[in-house]
């Protein structure tokens, strides 16, 4: 099989947490995490994103440059991640949602996981309305996962308005407090970002107001999502983002373009590969990155690399 043979990898992080439920495959332990980091230093050489994306403009990429990601913004990557970071050295770009979801209430992915989970083991019909028509599952256990699956497609496309009633409907079935913040599940507040921003090897980015499906979405509305992202950074650190990344990898022609008219000077999206110097700015790849040891993350980047 022929080497993907880039110049680059950008790594793509969500939570770094202990959490054996997760069922979107969001976590990576800390344990493993600290061994990701050691294999990096190992392997690689970390570098800023902000650095691979002006090397991609000027064809100056070191190769075996690898970016640490996180996106979505947990409190996790503050309290966790970071002082793991720091002790290795490794620079790393949180993109985060502006919004208040995530501190209001949980990201809804996270709420319907919370749901499906509850109850585990009893069998019962779930019913949820979604664009005027009803919809029916007979939920047992060994199905749990996959109607999660199904639920999470039929969510994905909805505006946070429009997804509520459904949460909430969700949350009752399953007999949980729509509105409860699980410390774990937590997002940052902006005083945290500022924190997590400090310091030389931070940066915080966007990745919108609401975490919307943007190519979904009408145009104004992810112009919206865009713009107030982008001056919420700024305002909380005093320079607007410079790079996003997409929610949920979704992205067309005319989301990237909006991404350029909005200010933008990057983006990164979730299709998976290394970055090359023909790489689109605006379409920079990355690896998703599984709760794995640090030996299989070095093979990994081996390959993607040399
Ligand atoms: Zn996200």
């Amino acid at each position: 099989m022929r080497r993907p043979g880039g110049q680059a990898v950008i790594l793509m992080y969500h939570r770094i947490a202990d959490d054996p439920g997760d069922p979107w495959g969001n976590c990576v332990s800390p344990a493993n995490f600290e061994a990701h980091l050691a294999a990096l230093r190992r392997v690689a050489r970390p570098t800023r994103l902000a650095e691979l994306v002006e090397g991609l403009a000027s064809g100056t990429v070191r190769d075996g440059a690898v970016c640490v990601t996180f996106d979505d913004g947990y409190v996790d990557n503050l309290e966790v991640a970071r002082p793991l970071l720091e002790r290795y050295g490794i620079p790393a770009t949180l993109f985060a949602i502006t919004g208040r979801e995530g501190r209001d209430r949980e990201f809804w992915w996270d709420r319907l996981g919370r749901a499906l989970a509850a109850g585990e083991g009893q069998e019962t019909d779930l019913v949820l309305e979604v664009g005027g028509e009803a919809r029916k599952w007979r939920v047992t256990a060994p199905q749990r996962r996959e109607i999660g699956r199904e639920i999470h497609a039929l969510l994905l496309p909805l505006s946070t308005e429009e997804r509520e009633p459904l949460l909430r409907v969700l949350a009752e079935w399953a007999g949980v407090d729509p509105d409860e913040v699980r410390p774990s599940h937590r997002a940052m507040e902006p005083e945290e970002l500022v924190r997590m921003a400090e310091g030389p090897l931070f940066d915080v980015e966007a990745h919108t107001v609401n975490h919307p499906a943007l190519s979904l979405r009408p145009p104004p509305e992810q112009g919206r999502e865009l713009e107030r992202a982008r001056a919420h950074v700024g305002t909380w650190l005093g320079t607007p983002a410079r790079g996003m990344s997409y929610p949920h990898g979704r992205v067309d022609d005319l989301t990237r373009r909006l991404v350029q008219e909005a200010g933008y000077a990057y983006a990164c999206g979730s299709a998976e590969g290394p970055v090359r110097m023909e790489s689109d700015p605006f379409m920079l790849p990355r690896a998703y990155i599984a709760d794995s040891s640090g030996e299989t993350l070095a093979r990994r980047l081996k390959w993607l690399l040399y």
